[in-house]
């Protein structure tokens, strides 16, 4: 087993985060404190090719392995790029661009997957619903078959990139008797008569991310806008899991790292009964927690990535200690972090505020805690 990255990996990390320090990272605070997505950034990464870098060159990635991909993420996390546009790019690249790309016909992925990677154009995904959460299978968006088009009717909740999407890729019901194997994905255009969006939601963290609902009524699209075989949908969204739990929590990793350096510097500045207070144990420890959970969760977000590098199908259990680990011990380190810079840290200019609060959704978004624990004690 290899436990290091190449040289040109490591590399690439540099410049993604000399990159996201120079073209993103100042934009930050503006749009942290107006919640505001930030388009400029976001078609930046597009240019620089974060947005779609393990697609094949034909369509418009670099055709990055999986490990230098989640290293890019890693980077923007390292950088001090802010929670909502990480997810913003994550629901982007991973949920709807790479669900096209691995389950479409030759047509749609030449149609959208090189407008998604470069950025020109904003993709979301809906699945989840007013009252399917956790429970996906119990979705009730439906899908009929009218001749050559599919009219949807329902509704999705808490849709990232939701407001801005020009492409929605939607699990909705073809069969609504069934449960898993009733579901299917389609693709609806921003514009399309029927469909329509929800003002964004006002969020604890994740602010410069855009979550939205939306809405379709008698929403009529071709039938050549599904993806993948009728009934596969269920499948084709638990697929993503292998990117959801190593691409997706890479920024946090990063993040991790960033509030480490930020927290050793301001513990060997501050003095405090003559002495900085990193020269107190009660800081070292904090320091130390810190770090243990950059270690671990690194370790085990690149263990995702290394099962799907090596082309083995997911392993469900890892997935879920992945998610679990870093979703929930996300916090406390945080939270130490708040700690070591006193009052400062409580306060949105040290950053570490916004940090806890884009955290915050971690244990939540993509499957909560609760359902991953209940993964794990399944396998036991
Ligand atoms: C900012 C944000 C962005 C999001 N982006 C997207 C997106 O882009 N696309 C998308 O489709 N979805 C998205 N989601 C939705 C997210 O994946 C769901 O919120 C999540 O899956 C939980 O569903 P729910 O909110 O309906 O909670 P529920 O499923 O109603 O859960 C409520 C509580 O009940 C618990 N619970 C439920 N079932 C069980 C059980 N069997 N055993 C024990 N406890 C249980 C949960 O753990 C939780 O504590 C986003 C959510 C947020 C907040």
């Amino acid at each position: 087993m290899e436990f290091g990255f190449t040289r040109e990996q490591m590399m690439f990390k540099k410049e993604v985060i000399k990159f996201a320090k120079k073209e993103i990272v100042p934009r930050v605070e503006e749009h942290e404190l107006s919640g505001t997505f930030d388009m400029e950034s976001f078609r930046k990464m597009g240019e620089f090719g974060l947005l779609g870098m393990h697609f094949p060159e034909e369509y418009g990635g670099q055709g990055a392995d999986v490990v230098t991909t989640v290293l890019a993420g890693e980077a923007l996390g390292e950088a001090g790029v802010d929670g909502g546009l990480t997810l913003s790019y994550g629901a982007h690249t991973f949920l709807c661009a790479d669900t096209i790309f691995c389950h479409g016909t030759e047509a749609q992925k030449k149609k959208y997957v090189p407008r998604l990677a470069r950025g020109e154009i904003v993709g979301c995904m809906g699945l989840t619903e007013p009252d399917a959460g956790s429970d996906v299978a119990s979705l009730k968006t439906t899908a009929e078959k009218k001749g050559d088009r599919y009219v949807l009717n329902g509704s999705k909740m808490f849709i990232t990139n939701g407001p801005l999407a020009d492409v929605a890729l939607v699990y909705a019901k073809t069969d609504p008797a069934k449960r898993h194997e009733g579901i299917s994905a389609f693709i609806v255009e921003k514009g399309t008569r029927g469909f329509s969006t929800g003002n964004p939601l006002k969020k604890m963290g994740c602010r410069t991310s855009a979550t939205s609902e939306l809405f379709f009524q008698d929403c009529e699209i071709p039938a050549e806008n599904m993806v993948g075989k009728e009934g596969h949908g269920f499948l084709m969204a638990m697929q993503t899991v292998e990117w959801d739990r190593s691409a997706l929590l890479a920024p946090m990793v990063g993040v991790a790292k960033y509030v480490l350096e930020k927290s050793a510097d301001y513990a060997n500045k501050r003095v405090q009964f003559g002495k900085t207070i990193g020269e107190f144990q009660a800081t070292r420890h904090k320091l130390a927690n810190i770090r243990i959970f950059y270690e671990a969760a690194r370790l085990l977000v690149y263990r995702i990535a290394w099962f799907k590098s090596q082309g083995k199908p997911l392993n469900h259990l890892a997935a879920a200690v992945a998610k679990l680990f870093v979703g929930d011990w996300s916090l406390g380190p945080v939270n130490d972090a708040i700690l070591i810079h006193g009052g400062y840290g409580y306060c949105h200019e040290y950053i570490m505020e916004g940090v806890f609060r884009d955290n915050r959704l971690a244990p939540l978004g993509g499957g909560t805690s609760d359902i991953q624990k209940m993964i794990i004690s399944r396998m036991m």
